[in-house]
């Protein structure tokens, strides 16, 4: 069976007292989980959260990566660069950077291609707004998001990690029923089942106000292979039970 997927989004959260703490007491707690885990960190970080988990069972991952190999892209960071830092997952595409930086999904399709191309698995994140939801138009956007990362990607798609994140539910509190989450992942699995005869090992998780009283419900879905966590991953003792839950 393949392992599951907790990762933490610290979204512009943190300073180097809080981070070490925060890391230190994840470490203290994780143990040998069942699950993989990440902690995707503020670029600034990077270098200190890569020491503090140095040799340990939590894997570092960035919050973005930049579509271009290097050059002039003031501001931007490579895929080479966060290799250079031990970063083994970056997100693209979440929900705050195509509504606030205007990425488009071809944008984010390059930015899984550029992490690809540097042995950086991209957790490609998709999701509809509350209009495109009540508009009925759920699957439809994501599927339309998706299919650019799969068209850019090829046979490499099966390497991605997807993450359906209604924006909706995104640090509102207001969480997916395991029942609407589990509707979308088998509709993003049969697209990918479709680009790619690799597609079981693709970890699809769920992220949207996931926390430790609801992450076993959502866990427990067939084809819900993880979480994407903001808010509760800020917090030792619920990241820890969202990690048991796994
Ligand atoms: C996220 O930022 O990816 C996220 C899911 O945030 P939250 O858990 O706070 O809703």
């Amino acid at each position: 069976m393949k392992k599951k997927l907790i990762a933490g989004n610290w979204k512009m959260n943190g300073n180097l007292a809080a981070n070490e703490q925060l890391l230190k007491a994840v470490l203290a707690g994780v143990g040998q989980p069942a699950c993989r885990v990440a902690v995707s960190v503020p670029s600034a970080y990077l270098a200190q959260c890569q020491s503090l988990l140095a040799g340990s069972v939590v894997e570092l991952a960035a919050q973005d990566v930049s579509a271009y190999e290097s050059g002039a892209y003031t501001g931007e960071i490579s895929a080479l660069m966060l290799r250079d830092f031990g970063v083994r997952y970056a997100i693209v595409g979440h929900s705050e950077r195509r509504q606030y930086h205007g990425e488009s999904d071809e944008a984010v399709a390059l930015k899984a291609q550029r992490a690809l191309g540097c042995g950086i698995t991209p957790i490609v994140c998709v999701g509809e707004t509350l209009v495109e939801r009540e508009a009925g138009q759920t699957v439809e956007v994501v599927k339309r998001q998706l299919a650019a990362v799969i068209r850019a990607n090829g046979h490499c798609v099966s390497e991605i990690v997807v993450a359906y994140e209604p924006v909706w539910a995104i640090g509102t509190g207001k969480t997916a029923t395991p029942e609407q989450a589990q509707d979308v992942h088998a509709v993003l699995r049969a697209q990918l089942k479709a680009a790619s005869p690799n597609a079981d090992r693709i970890a699809l998780l769920y992220g949207g106000s996931m926390n430790a009283a609801n992450a076993a419900s959502l866990l427990s879905q067939p084809d819900i292979d993880g979480g994407l966590i903001g808010g509760a991953a800020l917090k030792a003792v619920d990241f820890l039970t969202i990690i048991a839950a796994a």
